[in-house]
């Protein structure tokens, strides 16, 4: 017997529909790439979603289609998110942090038909437009007195194109299984793939990140995503803003910690997310001129592993909550998250800031289970680590026009990559990514674990650890570390300084200085390019 309620589809149209009509007034602040800021109201906000919906239409832009967007966090980005998606279309998001090969690659494996770009990455697209085989329109996000000279063929100004339309446009209503968005990751090996986004999906994970113990935003909430629309859909704030009517700031091409901090304490904001360098920057920043970190009450980390020192200075100094959550572009992103549950709730400080640096507990909507190498399910005891494995509503099935073919084990779980454990009172914690762990003597070395204790090191700036030949052991931890400006620190007292934080046999068998760690297109640390760096390096003792 089937129940019998409404077939409400789950678009992310009614995202922006809520909030015009429940928070009208509901402010979006916007930093603008060609200088200034901009500020209007989700009223104005969902009108001008619509002229660029009618916009599309005129270009062209049919049901299934994909709009490419190459752009900073801004108004117009989100309004071309709503645009093109809420008109059935495929908003596709690439990540202008790539290198010129990729991002030819994936505008063609997308078959892209409109690409709308910021002015700043006018001189990237240039230099590639002749290897671009699918777009036939290129749409610079200016006004037409700021439109550049530029050798893109027909280049239409956006503000010229929306402000042309009469915002009398209705959103459509469709199948919510249809395609939304469009993110490539990197992450695995060979050429990036391409994960596509329902309605639905994004619809389900927008209600859990609006969830009591997710993220902290409400109605009243001011927040600032500091990552960006094209790292896994700004981890879904712009729909969760949207979706509570929470004020949403947005900070444009600027991510130094002076433009970040004005914008906290102008715009009085209370919620913001980031990856982990964003925040130790600002550390720094609020360390070096004494300022505090005004209304904000709550920040989320992810991306990458959280330090213990940081989650513990942002708490104990400036009274800012740290919420580390796990997640990837293949789970749009949230899976877990460290919010206090009750079983917790009586531990020591200590013990609870020993659980925070671990990434969290899963949320409602992705089941997590560790497993060996045969499909066997684990024990939760905090201590065997295994394949985190993931499945739910809002979990890639496949990739983008099937690329890696059967991507799902048994009982449908997704090989997230990750090697993990999860503890008694379900916090999971990362313990390396696959490829990364370091295997000595058949033993596991997490480089995870040993970066973020070489990291807690006063004269550490960034560190990260990779796994180098040993005749002995087959591999050994390689330490490569960056100073902070004019101290050293020798092999020696590093591994003094870590001998009580890790156990004896882990301790690195050397330690490398450089000027620069390599980092991602999503700003991980490198550990592919790092190893190719020290392809030819050998132990003195080996
Ligand atoms: P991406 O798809 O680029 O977002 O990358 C996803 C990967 O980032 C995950 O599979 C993890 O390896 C890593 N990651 C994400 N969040 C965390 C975290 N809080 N701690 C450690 N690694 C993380």
């Amino acid at each position: 017997m089937l129940g019998q309620m409404q077939d409400w589809p789950l678009l992310v149209s009614k995202f922006i529909e809520h909030a015009a009509i429940n928070h009208p007034k509901r402010e979006i602040v916007s930093m603008l790439p060609e200088g200034g800021q901009f500020r209007y109201t989700y009223a104005e906000h969902e009108v001008r979603a619509k002229k660029c919906a009618q916009a599309l239409q005129k270009l062209g832009v049919k049901f299934g289609d994909r709009v490419a967007t190459l752009a900073w966090n801004s108004h117009r980005h989100m309004e071309i998110w709503f645009g093109a998606s809420g008109m059935g279309a495929v908003t596709h998001t690439v990540n202008p942090r790539l290198f010129p090969e990729q991002l030819v690659y994936i505008m063609n494996h997308a078959e892209d038909k409109v690409l709308m770009l910021d002015i700043t990455f006018v001189p990237l697209i240039e230099a590639i437009a002749g290897h671009l085989t699918s777009i036939e329109h290129y749409v610079i996000m200016v006004g037409k007195d700021k439109m550049p000279e530029t050798s893109l063929k027909g280049a239409l100004s956006y503000e010229e194109l929306v402000e042309a339309e009469d915002g009398n446009y209705s959103w459509p209503e469709f199948d919510e299984n249809t395609a939304c968005g469009l993110c490539y990751t990197s992450g695995t090996t060979g050429n990036p793939k391409g994960v596509l986004y329902s309605h639905r999906s994004n619809f389900l994970h927008t209600l859990l990140a609006l969830a009591g113990d997710t993220l902290g935003i409400t109605s009243t909430s001011v927040i600032l995503p500091v990552v960006p629309m094209f790292h896994a859909n700004a981890w879904g704030i712009p729909f969760a803003a949207a979706g509570s009517g929470a004020k949403l700031v947005l900070n444009g091409p600027h991510h130094d910690p002076d433009t970040l901090h004005n914008l906290i304490v102008e715009e009085g904001i209370t919620v913001t997310a980031a990856v982990p360098t964003v925040w130790l920057g600002m550390l720094k920043y609020l360390q070096a001129t004494g300022k505090d970190m005004a209304k904000l009450t709550t920040v989320t980390i992810g991306g990458s592993a959280a330090p213990r020192s940081m989650i513990e200075a942002f708490q104990r100094d400036y009274g800012v909550r740290v919420n580390h959550a796990w997640g990837m572009t293949e789970t749009s992103p949230l899976g877990s998250l460290g919010s206090e549950n009750a079983a917790i709730q009586s531990l020591s400080e200590e013990e609870k800031l020993d659980i925070q640096c671990k990434q969290g507990r899963s949320v409602l909507g992705v089941e997590m289970s560790i497993q060996d190498d045969k499909g066997n399910a684990l024990p939760r005891d905090g201590k065997t680590s295994g394949r985190l494995m993931v499945r739910g509503p809002w979990v890639v099935e496949s990739y983008f026009r099937g690329e890696a073919g059967n991507l799902l084990e048994e009982g449908n779980w997704f090989d997230t990559g990750d090697v993990a454990c999860i503890d008694e009172y379900g916090y999971m914690q990362i313990t390396d990514r696959a490829k990364d762990v370091i295997k000595s003597g058949g033993e596991w070395i997490s480089s995870i674990d040993l970066e973020n204790a070489a990291v807690a090191h006063p004269k550490v700036a960034e560190a990260a650890v990779i796994g180098i030949f040993h005749p002995k052991w087959d591999e050994r931890p390689l330490l490569v570390v960056v100073m902070e400006e004019g101290q050293c620190v020798t092999h020696e007292e590093m591994n003094a300084f870590l001998a009580d934080k890790v156990a004896k046999w882990w301790l690195p068998d050397d330690l490398a200085v450089v000027t620069e760690l390599p980092h991602t297109a999503t700003g991980k640390i490198s550990k592919k390019t790092l190893r190719e760096t020290f392809k030819d390096y050998s132990f003195p003792e080996a």
